[in-house]
C-alpha cells in the first residue's frame, strides 16, 4: 500500500535538523509569485515522481547542503529581498515542515520585517498534527500554500508511492490550518488528472470550506530535463505539462 509519508518525513528529521538548525543548500531569488527570496532546505518525506527538485539533492539529504541556524536564515532571506527589491520570501527545494521549531524560529526572526512569507508544503505533518497549524497562527505575514498531489488518493498514491490515506493528510492540513484562523489555499497537480476526478476534488475541498475550491490554484508540470527523466524511469503519462519557458503567466 505504499510507505507511510508521516514516518518518512519525521525519520529525515532526524537527519536534516538539528536542535534549532536545519539543512539548506541554498539561497535565492526565484521568478514565482512575481519574484521571491527563497531558501531552499534539504529533505522530504515524499517522493513525488515528478519533483523538480535534482536527484543530486534529493537522494543525498544526508550528504547535501549545511546546517544553517534560523537567525541566519532569516538574515539571508531579509538581505536578499532588500538588495533585490523583493517583498516575498519563502522556503522551498524541500518540505519546510521538518524542523518545526527551526521554522518557528525563522517566522519569529521575520515577524514585523515587511516580507510576507509563502509556506509551500505538501502538508503531511500539519494533516498529522493539530498542534501544528496552532503554533502556525500566531503570525499575520504567513500564507500557507498546500500542494496536493493529485485529486485524490489513488491519484495520490500513483505519484507520491505513498500509502494513498497520505491524501487524507493533506486535506486535513488545509480543516487544521483553517480551525487555526491560518491564512491558506490549496494549490493542486492535476497534470495527471483527469477531469472528473479534479471536479470531485472541488466538491470535496467545498464541503471543507466554500473558500478552498474558489481558491484553489491549478499547478501543471514544469518539463525539466530531470524531471522528464524521472518521469521516463517510471512510465508516467502526463494530460499537461509546460516546458520551462513557456509556463503560462498565471501560473508564475
Ligand atoms: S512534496 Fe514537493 S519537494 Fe517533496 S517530493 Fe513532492 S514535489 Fe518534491
Amino acid at each position: 500500500m505504499g510507505y507511510d509519508p508521516v514516518k518518512t518525513h519525521l525519520m529525515l528529521e532526524k537527519h536534516v535538523a538539528r536542535g534549532y538548525e536545519r539543512k539548506y543548500y541554498r539561497f535565492r531569488v526565484d521568478r514565482w509569485y512575481g519574484g521571491i527570496v527563497t531558501a531552499d532546505c534539504v529533505g522530504c518525506g515524499l517522493f513525488c515522481k515528478f519533483c523538480w527538485v535534482s536527484d543530486n539533492v534529493r537522494l543525498r539529504p544526508l550528504k547535501v547542503g549545511a546546517f544553517h541556524e534560523p537567525e541566519d536564515v532569516a538574515t539571508r532571506l531579509l538581505s536578499l529581498s532588500r538588495s533585490r527589491g523583493v517583498s516575498q520570501a519563502r522556503i522551498s527545494g524541500g518540505e519546510p515542515t521538518i524542523g518545526r521549531e527551526h521554522l518557528l524560529r525563522v517566522l519569529d526572526q521575520l515577524s514585523g520585517k515587511g516580507l510576507l512569507f509563502i509556506l509551500e508544503t505538501n502538508g503531511i505533518l500539519i494533516g498529522h498534527d493539530e498542534g501544528y497549524a496552532s503554533r502556525l497562527s500566531g503570525y499575520d505575514f504567513l500564507h500557507v500554500r498546500v500542494s496536493l498531489k493529485g485529486c485524490n488518493e489513488n491519484e495520490f498514491h500513483m505519484l507520491t508511492g505513498a500509502d494513498p490515506r497520505g491524501f487524507d493528510l493533506q486535506l486535513n492540513s488545509l480543516k487544521n490550518l483553517l480551525k487555526a484562523g491560518v491564512s491558506c489555499h490549496p494549490s493542486i497537480m492535476t497534470s495527471f488528472s483527469t477531469e472528473e476526478s479534479l471536479k470531485e476534488l472541488m466538491i470535496r475541498l467545498a464541503e471543507i470550506d466554500e473558500k478552498l475550491a474558489e481558491e484553489a490554484e491549478i499547478e501543471e508540470l514544469i518539463l525539466y530535463p530531470h524531471v522528464v527523466e524521472r518521469l521516463k524511469k517510471y512510465g508516467l503519462k502526463y494530460r499537461v505539462a509546460h516546458a520551462p519557458d513557456k509556463v503560462p503567466p498565471d501560473q508564475i
